[in-house]
Parts: structure tokens; sequence; C-alpha cells
């Protein structure tokens, strides 16, 4: 039974969107477990064996990636680039989602080929952490000829996820919607891309369209890259209850306006945040806290509450046991503070002002995993192992 104790937090994110900040300056985690969220000396520390004195700093949950493109390892073919996976872990992100294995050279798009790579990257990715980050690997892309029992087979071999509609041969909603109907019997997870054409070979989609298929999730509202119109924005925000995410590798200007129009719909609920890399635009570790940063400065989004986004809002909608500091969750931590030099005196007024924070360490499941990230710049303080 492993025991470690993080005291003398300075502000604890929750991760829960409805109560953003808690009130407690510790947490006790117990074999990779949250066991305790509290004030410090209200524990039982017998049997600690570390202790990590947070020196005033500020602890989150670890950020989720909600939409990367993995294939197979931490390499990328799209930008022939090994680590990235690894490099991102530096930016305070412990899950990434997959939304389709879409790179790989020579992508099967048979049946049989199709469900046999996202079974492969579902196992691969479950027995392999790059980092320390985990990986929900395996999204399958739907592909004309997949059947009710390949979808079955799909969920019984660890497939969670549905990856974007419209990458793949199956564009129309008429051929879509009754697949969406068998991976959600199947408890699935769906995500589709919405704007315009990303990849050779991909589609442009409409609101109309994501709207009749009906997904879980609306992959990149502000784009992937190329975003769709206001007023199609508008119709996902209001007509729908889907989730709507907001990627780094998207339009920065609609991502703007539509946070603010969920603000105004009482919607936040519904935002998570994604990478939507690699991609053309490139490798981005940093991506997600340059959203959160982007969407906390430039919209009527708090701090927190744009943190909440990329970590408890993406839990609840792939149905995740992390992303919330609470008790009996995963104990997947970001420990951060203002960046040196930055006009915020901690992390969120840092993250206020449009400053990507600087990392001091990442756990996951309670141990750690970065001690110093390589990508952020150096946080003011630092958490202290005793
Ligand atoms: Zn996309």
């Amino acid at each position: 039974m492993s025991k470690v104790l993080l005291k003398n937090i300075g502000t604890l994110i929750s991760g829960d969107i409805s109560n953003p900040i808690s009130k407690g300056n510790a947490i006790l985690i117990e074999d990779g477990k949250i066991k305790q969220v509290g004030q410090d000396g209200d524990f039982d520390a017998t049997g600690v064996e570390t202790t990590l004195d947070c020196a005033g700093t500020t602890v989150t949950p670890g950020l989720f990636d909600s939409h990367c493109h993995v294939v197979l390892g931490d390499y990328t073919p799209r930008q022939k680039q090994t680590g990235f996976l690894e490099s991102e872990v530096h930016g305070g992100v412990t899950t990434f989602i997959s939304a389709g294995e879409v790179h790989l050279p020579g992508r099967p798009k048979d049946p049989v080929g199709t469900k046999a790579l996202a079974i492969l990257a579902a196992k691969s990715f479950a027995n392999f952490r790059p980092g320390g980050g985990k990986v929900i690997g395996g999204a399958v892309i739907l592909e004309k000829g997949l059947v009710k029992a390949d979808f079955e087979e799909l969920a019984r071999e660890g497939v969670r996820t549905v990856g974007e509609i419209g990458l793949g041969t199956i564009k129309n909603p008429e051929d879509a919607a009754p697949m969406v109907k068998w991976a959600r019997e199947f408890g699935m997870t769906i995500m589709m891309h919405a704007g315009g054409t990303s990849i050779p070979g991909s589609s442009t989609v409409t609101a109309e369209m994501v709207i009749q298929t009906n997904p879980d999730i609306v992959s990149h509202i502000n784009g992937g890259p190329t975003a769709v119109a206001m007023d199609e924005v508008q119709r996902l925000v209001t007509e729908t209850e889907m989730a709507l995410e907001i990627v780094h590798c998207g339009n920065p200007k609609v991502a703007v306006e539509a946070a603010n129009l969920c603000v105004k719909q009482n919607a936040l609920r519904r935002i998570i945040i994604g990478n939507d890399a690699p991609s053309g635009t490139g490798v981005v570790p940093l991506g997600v806290l340059r959203v959160i940063c982007h969407l906390a400065s430039l919209t009527a989004i708090k701090p927190e509450e744009a943190v909440c986004m990329a970590t408890g809002n993406t839990a609840r909608v792939h149905k995740l046991p992390q992303g919330v500091i609470a008790e009996g969750k995963d104990a997947d931590l970001v420990i951060m503070d203002s960046p040196m030099g930055s006009v915020g005196a901690d992390a969120l007024s840092a993250i206020e002002a449009g400053d990507v924070p600087g990392v001091a360490m990442v756990l996951v499941d309670g141990e750690i995993v970065v001690a110093k990230s390589r990508n952020t710049p150096p946080p003011v303080r630092k958490p202290e192992i005793q």
C-alpha cells in the first residue's frame, strides 16, 4: 500500500465545472487513487511514504487532450516525429483520447482491416503509457460495410470510441446514423468532424449533417482547421445537447465566438478541449494549455472553468475514472504556478492574463512522471519532496 500526501496547496481546482475550486489544501493518495481531499492535519498520515509540500502552488486534475491523432507507439507518421505524446505530458496532459488512427500509412478501409486497426490500437495503448500518460487508443473510423456485429466485437475487444465521422468512407448522415445507433448500444462514445475538409479523402461536414447523425461530440466546433460559419455554430449550441469541442489546431476567432455563445447559453458543461494534432498544423505539446489560456484571457470564461473543460468535462463525456479531484478517482494531477516573469501572481491569474502556466510536476496514478517540465516556462514556486 503506497501513500502520498500533497499539502500546502494554494489553489485546488476540482475539475467539476459546477464547483471548480475546492476548499481543501491537501490531498491524500493511496494506491494510485485519491483517498481524501481536505485540510492538512485532518488526515490520518500514518504510513505516508512521500509528502509533497506544494508551497502554495495550484493543483489541478491531469489535463485531457480530447482530440489526438495517435497511430501506434509514440510516433506520428503525419509529422515523422517520435516522442510527441511524452512531450505533451510535459504540458500537463495525462489522458489522450484518440480521434481515429487516420494517419496510418496505407490505412485499410475494408471492414476487417478497419476493425483490426482499432482493436490493435486500443489494446496496444492499454499496455503502453508514453511518458506516463494514458492513451485511449483505437477509435474506429466508420467505413462502408461495417455491420452491427462488428460494433459488438469492437466494444467487446476494448474499443470505446468512434473516431471522427467524416474521415472515412461513411460520409452521409443516412449511412452514419445506423452505425451511430449500434455503437451507442454497445457503450461507445461517438465523435463527428464538423467544418471544412481537413485532409484529402475526408469531407466537409455541415451543422445539419451533424444534427442528423447525432454523435455525442461535435469535434472541433471551431474547425479542424476550417470552421463552420457562426450561424451553424449557433445551431449546434442551441439545438443540440452534444459536447462541443474547441481545439488548438482550429480557427481561433470562432473559438472565442463559440465560447462566448456557450457562456450566454449556460452551456459551459458541454465544452471540452483538445489539440487536433498531430495534423497539418504540426505537433503541439502545449496546445491544451494554450486553449485554456486563449479561452480564459479572451472570453468571459473564468480560468478555473477553462481548466474544468480540459479535465472533468472530458472525463464525463468519455465515462473515465479520472479528471476530477475527488475520493475514489485516479490520482492524475498537475502542480502548476505562475511562470517566471508573468504579471499573474498564481497559475489562475497568469492563465487569465493569457500566459501559459509553468508546470512544476505531473503525477499519474499517484506516481511522479514529470518532476520538471521541459516544455513550459519554469514556475515561480515548486513543490518540495519530503
Ligand atoms: Zn476533424
